[in-house]
């Protein structure tokens, strides 16, 4: 691992951790700035994860500078949801903070497809 990519993981955080490879996942597509892994909870039939490698906290944490890895992470998800199959559509979902419901402190977009979404979500 390159040291600038270590020095961009966050101590104690499982997503840096899975995208260093440290803890296993069920990946779908990787490549130099994300991975996207399946979600060990699945709440759809495709429930997968796209996470950048480089810790940023939540979507309230990012910076101008991550504006064109923040688009990329978008770009992914709609390959991850064409790869999975999921033509009828598909939603991307992102949770920020405590109200947000957001229980893993390492920016992911869920991708979730399989079935007919409702609105609004609890
Ligand atoms: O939006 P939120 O932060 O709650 O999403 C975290 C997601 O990470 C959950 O859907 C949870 O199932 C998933 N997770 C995972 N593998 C882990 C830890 C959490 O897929 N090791």
């Amino acid at each position: 691992m390159a040291s600038s990519t270590l020095l961009r993981m966050a101590a104690d955080c499982i997503f840096c951790r899975i995208a260093a490879g440290t803890i296993p996942s069920t990946k779908v597509f990787e490549d130099e700035r994300v991975l996207a892994f399946r979600d060990l909870h699945p709440v759809a039939p495709t429930h997968v994860l796209v996470i950048p490698k480089e810790h940023i906290a939540s979507t309230a944490h990012a910076v101008e500078t991550h504006e064109a890895l923040l688009g990329h992470l978008l770009l992914v998800a709609a390959k991850v949801a064409e790869q999975e199959g999921l033509a009828k559509g598909f939603r991307v979902v992102t949770n920020t903070g405590a109200d947000g419901g957001q229980t893993v402190d390492h920016l992911h977009l869920h991708v979730l497809g399989g079935r007919s979404m409702t609105w609004p979500p609890g």
